[in-house]
């Protein structure tokens, strides 16, 4: 007898969906079919839609330093709400992940706590060159800020940066990069930083992502280091990344549902809520961004999962920390986006969970058939859900998703058969 079987979902494939029972073993998927025998145990999922769990490559859970704001029981569990099986999560708080010892002793403290897979990054900074290569065995990439935006996290001298990425090449793994022009940014803010909303989107402009995408290519062009690049908001930044596919540099993009979703219009409307870096742009660039994701321009889609305080995120906009509590519903508002006319229930397979398994190397994932691993999502898409604050599992219960109306809601996640999310 199997662990468990699944039975009477709609279960998603390449082919289509079609009612079918799924039977999982050993963290396994086993058998994909109809009137499967019975499982040790049973779930009844008819009316539910079977897909395959998310890949998220880009959040944040602050542990260790900031568990105050995030840790990995709250943070993987409101992951697992959001149909996500697989984290890649970046240290942007102290301790960043300048060594192998740092980065063997976060991933022994979170990873018994973790309701979903976990990978990290490695932080490439002046204090990790040099000990890249050490880290390679236990960071799926490494994580260099071309920003002003995190402490002393980001990077500024081309010698330096140059380095950097020779060396993750040597190791192996990609360079991974928050691309904004750190001058450019601090002159903008120097001038507009009075103007709330406006003046934060004028500040962290285009041409501010523009510059330091730039620079990661020319990088990634002189050293041959993979490139991924994270989180673009510009409509120039996927006319950039076009160019440098069509030169086959090794390069991929991501975006974040919030580009793709809303302008600078509903961030001077809705605030704090939706300040991030880098800022939500104008709707010329949200509809480049839209193109690119469809087109493949842009390969990933992620949450930038950014945790902060209640009081931190309902202060005035000035104060207000940058960063978005999203990961509760990654899958609801890909749905969101599906409703729109942005994407397909494939594209969004596609660029939220196969391209990054491709991309980082993860196998077994993105495919609901025999040898694959049962990481699954329930999803119950036949009427709307208006998530409340309290709906959030992440610490950061407010998100500008609170009170958004999404087309569909997680009922269930399994991360190797076993339920992370809906016991
Ligand atoms: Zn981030």
């Amino acid at each position: 007898m199997v662990d468990l079987v699944i039975r009477g979902a709609r279960v998603w494939s390449d082919a289509g969906t079609r009612v079918a029972d799924v039977a999982i073993e050993a963290g396994e998927i086993v058998d994909v079919g109809a009137d499967l025998a019975r499982g040790a145990a049973e779930f009844d999922a008819s009316g539910l839609l079977l897909l395959p769990g998310l890949i998220d490559d880009h959040v944040h859970f602050r542990e260790p330093g900031r568990e105050d704001k995030e840790d990995f029981a709250t943070g993987s569990h409101a992951a697992a709400h959001g149909g996500v099986t697989t984290i890649v999560e970046i240290q942007n708080n102290a301790p960043l992940m300048t060594s192998r010892a740092a980065v063997e002793a976060k991933l022994a403290l979170v990873r018994p706590k973790a309701r979903v897979n976990v990978g990290i990054y490695g932080s490439a900074t002046v204090a990790s060159l040099g000990k890249l290569g050490e880290m390679a065995d236990y960071v799926l990439g490494y994580k260099i800020f071309l920003a002003p935006s995190h402490g002393d996290a980001g990077v500024d001298s081309d010698e330096m940066l140059r380095a950097l990425y020779r060396e993750a090449a040597r190791a192996g793994r990609p360079v991974v990069v928050h691309a904004e022009d750190k001058a450019t940014i601090e002159k903008g803010l120097a001038q507009f930083s009075t103007d709330g909303p406006r003046g934060w989107s004028r500040a962290r402009s285009p041409a501010a992502e523009v510059l330091a995408v730039e620079r990661a290519l020319r990088l990634c062009e002189e050293t041959g280091a993979r490139t991924h690049v994270f989180h673009l908001s510009a409509a120039g930044s996927v006319d950039r990344l076009a160019d440098a596919k069509a030169k086959g540099l090794p390069v991929t993009g991501a975006t974040c549902p919030h580009y793709l979703l809303f302008s600078d219009d509903d961030v001077a409307r809705v605030g704090g809520l939706l300040k991030v870096n880098p800022s939500i742009k104008g709707a010329v660039d949200r509809a480049r961004l839209r193109e690119g994701i469809r087109d493949g321009t842009l390969d990933v889609l992620e949450t930038d999962h950014a945790p902060h305080l209640p009081t931190e995120k309902s202060a005035p906009f000035n104060d207000n920390p940058s960063g978005i509590s999203s990961v509760d519903v990654f899958l609801p508002v890909l749905f969101k986006l599906v409703e729109e006319g942005v994407l397909t229930l494939d594209l969004v397979i596609e660029r939220a969970c196969r391209a990054p398994a491709r991309l980082f190397g993860i196998a077994n994932k993105g495919t609901i058939a025999r040898g694959f691993d049962a990481d699954l999502v329930l999803v119950d898409d036949r009427q709307p859900w208006t998530p409340r604050s309290e709906d959030f599992l992440s610490k950061a219960k407010l998100s500008p998703y609170v009170g958004y109306t999404l087309p569909a809601r997680v009922v269930r996640t399994y991360v190797g058969g076993r339920v992370a999310f809906g016991d």
